[in-house]
C-alpha cells in the first residue's frame, strides 16, 4: 500500500476530553473518529489492525472447531421478554417497531438451535459471529475501550452432557488464551462475576494496565486471581481480648452522618464502626445490610445473593424499617420484621459502634448478637489488597487495575431451560442442552493492546496486529534514485508475503519520521541520503535509536527476516 493512496489524517495534538493513551493515540494517529459518544468510525489504518485482529481469532476458533456464521442485530422484543433480558439496563431499543438492538446474542443463537436441533446426533455445536454490537453504556469511555457501538467475536457452545459442556468451556478459554498471546498481549485469566448473563463458572481474561477500569486481586503465592466484583473477601482474624463489652450506651454524636465524622468525633477507628445499609431488594422488600465501617459493599456479591440489583432505599423507607433520619440507621431496635444480612467480619468487631436510629445519636459499646440477633453472615465486601487469599491462608492479595478483553462463561441450562432449547438422548428421552458463551472484544483489545504497548512518540503495535509490518520511508521522493530503491524494496517486501507501506508522500522528512513512530508500524527502512553509498537504514520502531545499514541489494532478505523473527515472537 501506498501512504498517498491512504487516508491517514493524523493530528498534532489529541482532543483535551481523550484520557486514555489509546484514545489519544488512535486520534492522533488517524486509526479512528468519534461520531457521538462511544460511537466511533474505523478510519482505513484502524479497520487493518481490527481485520488482523479478526483474523487471528477466526484461524483459533477454527482450530476448536468454530463454525462462523452472522446473526442479525435486531431483535424482536419477544425474544428478549422469554429469557427475561428485556429489562437490561444497556438495551437500545429501536423506534417505531417493538425491537432491541443487539448487546450479545444468546437468546438468537438459542432460538435457531431450538428449531433446528433434535437428536443428540447434532450435537456438540460451536457457532460464532465477529459482529457489532450495540449497549447503552452509562458512561462511554477511553475511546475504543468502553463504546455503545463497538465490534464483538461471540461463540456459543452448546452439549449434550456435561463431560462435553466443561471440554468446551476449557478449548474456548485455550482459544482465548492463544489469541490473545498471538495478538501480542500480556493477558491473564481471573476468576469473575458472571454479571447479566448469569450462570456458573466464568472467568474474564485481563490486560494488566494502570487505566484499567477494573480490579484484579492477584495472590502472589499461589496465582490465584479473580476480579474485585466476585474475589470472596476472607474476614480478618478478630483480635483477642479479655475485656468484657461494656454494656451499650447512646452518645449524641451531632451532625456525623459519615462513618469517617463519626470516627473522628468519637476517637474510635473505622474498623470498629459497623454500617447499616437499607436496600430495596429485586423483589421490593427492604432488606438491612450492615459492613465494617472501613469495608465497602460489593454490589455485585449483593446482586448475586438477593437475585439481581437492589437500590438504596429512599429516605421514608429508611425511617419506615429503622426509625432513623439518613445517616444514623442501626441494627438495634428495628422498627419491622425486616431481612437483615452482615458481611462475615461484622461477627468479628469487638465493642462496635452504630447508627441508634435516632437522629445525631450513636450507640458505643455494641456487641454483635448480644446488642441485637446475628444477623446472616455472608461474603458481601470488597476484597482489598493485603487480604488473606481464599485459596490459601499463607498467601496476601495485590491490587491491579486491567481491561478486560474476553470472557468465557458456562451457564449450562440456564438459556435452555428458560428458551426450551432441548433435544432427545441416545434414549429418546428429552433433555435440555447445556451451554456456554464467549466473547471477546475486538475492538477493545486493539485499544488495550496500546495500553500496553507505547511510548512517549506513538504506538508499539505487536506485528501480527499492526496496520502493516513495515514502512518505508521515501525522504526524497523527487530523487529518482531513491525512489527507485524504495520502489524496488517495496516490491520485493510485497512479493515475499510482508505487509508494507510506502511513505510516498511529498511531506517534510521530519513528519514522516515522526508519523512512522507516531503509526508504530514495527519495522523502518529509510531510503535517504546513505543511499549514495548504496545504503538503506533499518530499524525497529521497539528499538528505534538501533539503526542499521544495510547494502540496498540485500534490505529486502534483511527486512524479511527481521520481520520472520517478530512474527515468530508472537506465534505459537
Ligand atoms: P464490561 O464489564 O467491561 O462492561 P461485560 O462483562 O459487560 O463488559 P461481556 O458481555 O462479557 O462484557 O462482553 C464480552 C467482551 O466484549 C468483553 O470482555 C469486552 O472485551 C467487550 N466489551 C463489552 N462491553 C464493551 C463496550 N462497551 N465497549 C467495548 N467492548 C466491550
Ligand atoms: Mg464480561
Amino acid at each position: 500500500m501506498r501512504f498517498t493512496q491512504l487516508f491517514v489524517p493524523t493530528l498534532r495534538d489529541a482532543p483535551k476530553d481523550a484520557e486514555m493513551v489509546s484514545h489519544k493515540l488512535l486520534l492522533r494517529g488517524g486509526f479512528i473518529r468519534p461520531l457521538s459518544s462511544g460511537v466511533y468510525s474505523y478510519l482505513p489504518l484502524g479497520l487493518r489492525v481490527l481485520n488482523k485482529i479478526s483474523r487471528i481469532l477466526r484461524e483459533e476458533m477454527e482450530r476448536v472447531g468454530g463454525a462462523e456464521m452472522l446473526m442479525p442485530s435486531l431483535f424482536p422484543k419477544e425474544l428478549l421478554e422469554e429469557s427475561g433480558r428485556d429489562k437490561v439496563d444497556v438495551l437500545f431499543t429501536v423506534k417505531p417497531q417493538d425491537y432491541f438492538l443487539g448487546f450479545t446474542h444468546e437468546e438468537v443463537i438459542t432460538d435457531i438451535v431450538r428449531k433446528d436441533i433434535q437428536s443428540y446426533k447434532q450435537l456438540p455445536l460451536l457457532p460464532y459471529q465477529i459482529q457489532t454490537k450495540f449497549r447503552n453504556e452509562p458512561r462511554p469511555r477511553g475511546g475504543l475501550v468502553r463504546c455503545r457501538e463497538f465490534l464483538m467475536l461471540d461463540a456459543y457452545s452448546f452439549d449434550k452432557d456435561e463431560a462435553g459442556n466443561q471440554l468446551a468451556y476449557r478449548n474456548m478459554k485455550e482459544a482465548f488464551g492463544r489469541m490473545f498471546t498471538r495478538c501480542g498481549l500480556d493477558s491473564l485469566s481471573v476468576e469473575a462475576d458472571s454479571g447479566a448473563i448469569g450462570g456458573s463458572q466464568s472467568e474474564e481474561f485481563m490486560v494488566l494496565s494502570a487505566d484499567g477500569e477494573d480490579t484484579v486481586l492477584r495472590c502472589g503465592k499461589t496465582g490465584y486471581a479473580a476480579n474485585a466484583e466476585r474475589c470472596e473477601a476472607v474476614p480478618a482474624p478478630a483480635e483477642a481480648s479479655d475485656t468484657v463489652v461494656p454494656a451499650s450506651e447512646s452518645i449524641s454524636t451531632p451532625g456525623t452522618s459519615s462513618i469517617e465524622a463519626v470516627s473522628a468525633f468519637l476517637g474510635i477507628p473505622t474498623t470498629r464502626l459497623i454500617k447499616t445499609l437499607v436496600f430495596n431488594a429485586p423483589d421490593g422488600q427492604p432488606v438491612v445490610v450492615l459492613v465494617r465501617g472501613d469495608r465497602e459493599l460489593n454490589d455485585a456479591k449483593l446482586a448475586k445473593l438477593l437475585g439481581g440489583p437492589s437500590s438504596l432505599a429512599d429516605a421514608a423507607t429508611v425511617l419506615r424499617v429503622t426509625g432513623a433520619p439518613l445517616g444514623f440507621a442501626g441494627p438495634v431496635g428495628l422498627q419491622v420484621p425486616v431481612r437483615m444480612i452482615a458481611d462475615r467480619e461484622v461477627e468479628t468487631v469487638r465493642d462496635g459502634v452504630v447508627g441508634a436510629n435516632t437522629a445525631d445519636t450513636h450507640l458505643v459499646h455494641v456487641q454483635p448478637g448480644r446488642d441485637f440477633p446475628h444477623p446472616e453472615y455472608l461474603d458481601l465486601r470488597t476484597a482489598v489488597a493485603g487480604d488473606i487469599s481464599p485459596v490459601d491462608p499463607e498467601g496476601r492479595l495485590e491490587t491491579q487495575r486491567g481491561i478486560e478483553v474476553g470472557h468465557v462463561f458456562n451457564f449450562g441450562t440456564k438459556y435452555s431451560k428458560s428458551m426450551g432449547a432441548t433435544f432427545s438422548d441416545e434414549n429418546g428421552a428429552t433433555q435440555l442442552m447445556l451451554g456456554g458463551s464467549y466473547g471477546v472484544g475486538v475492538s477493545r483489545t486493539m485499544a488495550a493492546a496500546i495500553e500496553q504497548r507505547h511510548d512517549d512518540n506513538g504506538i508499539l503495535w505487536p506485528i501480527s496486529i499492526a496496520p502493516f509490518e513495515v514502512v518505508i520511508v521515501l525522504v526524497w521522493p523527487k530523487d529518482d534514485m531513491q525512489r527507485q530503491a524504495a520502489e524496488d524494496l517495496y516490491h520485493e517486501l510485497s512479493v515475499a508475503g510482508v505487509d508494507v507501506l510506502l511513505d510516498d508522500r511529498e511531506e517534510r522528512p521530519g513528519v514522516k519520521f515522526k508519523e512512522a513512530d507516531l503509526l508504530g508500524i514495527p519495522v523502518k527502512v529509510v531510503v535517504g541520503k546513505g543511499l549514495a553509498e548504496g545504503t538503506l537504514e533499518v530499524s525497529l520502531r521497539r528499538s528505534s535509536d538501533q539503526k542499521e545499514a544495510v547494502a540496498a541489494v540485500e534490505a529486502a532478505s534483511y527486512v524479511s527476516e527481521l520481520v520472520s523473527g517478530l512474527r515468530a515472537e508472537v506465534s505459537l
